[in-house]
């Protein structure tokens, strides 16, 4: 298993274990949870440091009705990446006959999944409907292929899936997880024999920067949204 760079940072683990992050973030956390014992580690460390201070404030104040929403509240909890019990989803998706293991949380969204068109550059891309929680793709790139040069209006949240890509600011391997957004400017693209498939969710239309792909800007919003 490759090893894992990037991760989440405490404030997004933080809203995650919380259940106050965006539901987009959360989602792109989870899926990271999946692929990373160490951020799970942390959640957990969290999540017990949430309980504990929960049933201190309700030790202090024990009222019978207190007690019962103290209860109620730990109950309700969601689990970390915790699916509906007995769901069963598909466990890869497949773009050309290669199927590529995804991350328990995105199974849930393979039949949300539309159909893989061909951008320019040894881009593929199938959009994923997450119902209204920003524009998320399946975006895989060939070897060779590349994103146009572009910033974000927005943010730009990434997932490595599998193989491995580089940025011109980084490079990613699988589990790898990037917040991108507009002070950033990137080129991501793949030399890996293998490509590259990423899980991207973005909340603006990408802005290209440079050169001919300027040109695409009037069509961002057909492009990775
Ligand atoms: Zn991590």
């Amino acid at each position: 298993m490759s090893k894992i760079n990037f991760h989440p940072d405490h404030s997004h683990l933080l809203a995650f274990a919380t259940g106050e992050g965006q539901p987009g973030t959360n989602l792109m956390v989870s899926a990271h949870l999946d692929l990373c014992p160490m951020c799970r580690e942390k959640v957990r460390e969290i999540e017990a440091q949430q309980a504990h201070s929960e049933i201190e404030i309700a030790a202090l104040d024990m009222m019978p009705g207190n007690y019962a929403a103290m209860l109620n509240s730990i109950m309700a909890k969601p689990l970390v990446a915790d699916d509906v019990i007995g769901a069963s989803y598909p466990k890869t998706i497949e773009l050309d006959g290669r199927h590529f293991a995804l991350p328990r949380t995105l199974q849930r969204y393979v039949h949300k999944t539309g159909n893989w068109s061909r951008l320019v550059g040894k881009l593929w891309q199938a959009p994923v409907d997450l119902g209204g929680v920003g524009s998320a793709h399946f975006i895989y790139m060939e070897k060779g292929g590349r994103v146009p040069e572009h910033t974000h209006r927005g943010s730009e949240l990434t997932l490595v899936l599998d193989g491995e890509f580089s940025d011109g600011l980084n490079h990613y391997e699988t589990g790898d997880m990037t917040f991108l957004d507009g002070r950033h400017q990137h080129t991501p693209m793949s030399d890996a024999d293998e490509g590259c498939l990423v899980f991207s969710l973005v909340d603006k239309p990408l802005h290209f920067t440079s050169g001919l792909a300027r040109l695409l800007n009037p069509f961002s919003h057909l492009f990775m949204k």
